[in-house]
């Protein structure tokens, strides 16, 4: 059977590369190759570039308001489009439909939407100075280059293309070797909505290909999500023209459960912050901290309901709620964690295995795994694993427990559960982290900056500060007088 190939997307269409070089990309719970896709060779570059170039100096001639208008009605397709999009991410990453159904496109879309609503809104400041007096102006960057991970592909490419096109920059855009198509579809909706062509471009292929963009200096900014140590090689290379550059990196967050906390919803966060979208989420709370006084109680209900509720299976099916990883190499890379977590002590309390259910039998699964009595200098408690692997802690003091959780060079989210609210608020405000939850865990909705501390990240996205990621302040002096001038 053939199966399709996918052009780069440059200047509004597909446009086929010239050495003819592609890719082969897998459905990870088949072992499948669904599709490939042309690799940008140096004549798709140079074709993007160019068209980034003109796609700025329409889109940034155009009026906020005019460019709002445009973004909303790519907003209101991609609503529509809602299960055309969400099963093109399922069998790209693997995760459960259940999941992409009401969130991977959804979240997307509210971004773009709560940008396109504050384009209109970025005004200058203006201030006198004697007679004279300044004023300044919110100018875009440029050409943006955004890099994504392979977890939420097509909620990545809408995070960081909406505020850059709502501050009127253009937008290339490298998705994920793994996950490539939901960008694509992504940029044939921004051309559907009327966004003129160049704007947004899709260049595909693995590292070279975002190596390119973050030395091309042509490239205002570099966005990137990904791992810590890929961030330091783009954030290097983008000194060599200095670009601005946001990063949203790794994590090994903390979630403390206090003996006051309701035992049942830390439960719920834990699994939450754990298994959806099997373990593969940068904000997972991968340490949990139990008070001891209700330690035994946690780790007896976190049992039960992993045994008992987690279905594993071809992620289409509705009822699954725990996909496949991403890879093989992947899932292999998860599981030689767990090895590593018995090999240094860790007690079992479920799970440990790769899973091959009856539905999806040769998919990259892993059983939702749970250490418990784990000690802070493990290998499981200390490095970001990104999958469905928990370790559970004990602790018995306040400060003790703040120290440790902060005791790591990352620092991306952080979650408490306590009654007291003037603990919660304590402890939260001493928490090295940049995302952080109160009785709670996860939610990251569009008006809430995110973004990590420490080794986590730079910059924020999301939220209104991040327009400022994407724009530059021109001040300019207006002189009301003669100049007064000693030549
Ligand atoms: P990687 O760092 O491996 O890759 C991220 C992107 O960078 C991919 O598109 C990759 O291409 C590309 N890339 C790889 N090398 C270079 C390079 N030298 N220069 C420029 N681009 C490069 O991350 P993963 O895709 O494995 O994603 C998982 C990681 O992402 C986890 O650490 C996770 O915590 C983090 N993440 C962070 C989020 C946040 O908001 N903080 C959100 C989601 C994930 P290719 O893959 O095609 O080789």
């Amino acid at each position: 059977m053939t199966t399709p190939v996918y052009e780069n997307f440059i200047n509004g269409h597909f446009l086929k590369n010239q050495t003819g070089d592609t890719f082969a990309v897998k459905n990870p719970a088949t072992d499948e190759v669904i599709y490939h896709v042309e690799i940008a060779d140096e004549f798709i570059q140079n074709a993007a570039i160019e068209s980034a170039k003109q796609g700025f100096a329409a889109w940034s001639a155009m009026t906020p308001i005019e460019r709002s208008r445009i973004l909303l009605k790519a907003v209101a397709i991609l609503r529509e489009r809602n299960d055309e999009l969400a099963k093109v991410e399922v069998l790209d990453t693997g995760k459960p439909w259940q999941e992409a159904e009401c969130v991977d496109v959804e979240t997307g879309a509210d971004v773009i939407e709560y940008f396109a609503g504050l384009a209109p809104a970025q005004v200058g400041q203006q201030q006198m100075v004697g007679n004279d007096f300044y004023y300044t102006r919110k100018e875009p960057l440029g050409i943006c280059a955004g890099i994504g991970a392979w977890n939420y592909p097509l909620q990545i490419a809408c995070w960081k293309s909406g505020p850059a096109l709502a501050a009127g920059n253009a937008v290339i855009f490298k998705p994920s070797e793994e996950t490539p198509l939901g960008a694509i579809k992504l940029a044939e909706i921004f051309i559907e909505a009327g966004v003129p062509a160049g704007v947004f471009n899709v260049v595909q292929g693995a590292a070279e290909v975002g190596q390119w963009l973050t030395a091309n200096p042509n490239i205002e900014k570099v966005s990137f999500t990904g791992e810590v140590g890929t961030g330091k090689k783009v954030m290097a290379s983008a000194a060599g023209s200095l670009k601005d550059v946001t990063m949203e990196l790794g994590g090994k967050s903390p979630l403390l459960v206090f003996d006051d906390a309701d035992v049942s919803q830390a439960v719920s966060a834990a699994m939450l912050g754990n298994f959806y979208t099997q373990g593969e989420i940068c904000t997972n709370c991968t340490r949990i901290y139990v008070h001891k006084n209700v330690y035994q109680q946690f780790i007896d209900e976190l049992k039960t309901r992993t045994e008992q509720n987690i279905i594993a299976g071809d992620p289409m099916d509705p009822e699954v709620n725990l996909g496949a990883l991403i890879s093989k190499k992947h899932q292999e890379l998860v599981l030689s964690y767990i090895d590593k977590g018995i090999q240094e002590g860790a007690t079992l309390l479920t799970g440990g295995k790769a899973l091959s259910p009856a539905s999806a039998p040769s998919g990259y699964f892993v059983e939702p795994t749970v250490f418990v009595d784990c000690k802070d200098d493990m290998t499981i408690v200390k490095e970001e694993i990104f999958g469905p692997v928990m370790s559970v802690l004990v602790f018995d003091d306040e400060d003790d427990v703040i120290q440790r959780a902060n005791d790591t060079h990352l620092g991306l989210a952080a979650g408490v559960f306590t009654k007291d609210i003037q603990r919660a608020h304590r402890v939260i405000h001493q928490l090295q982290a940049g995302i952080c939850w109160i009785n709670s865990y996860g939610n990251s909705p569009a008006e809430m900056p995110v973004g990590g501390y420490k080794q986590s990240g730079i910059g924020r996205e999301n939220g209104i500060e991040t327009l400022d990621h994407y724009t530059q302040t021109k001040s300019i002096y207006v002189g009301m007088s003669n100049i007064e001038s000693p030549f």
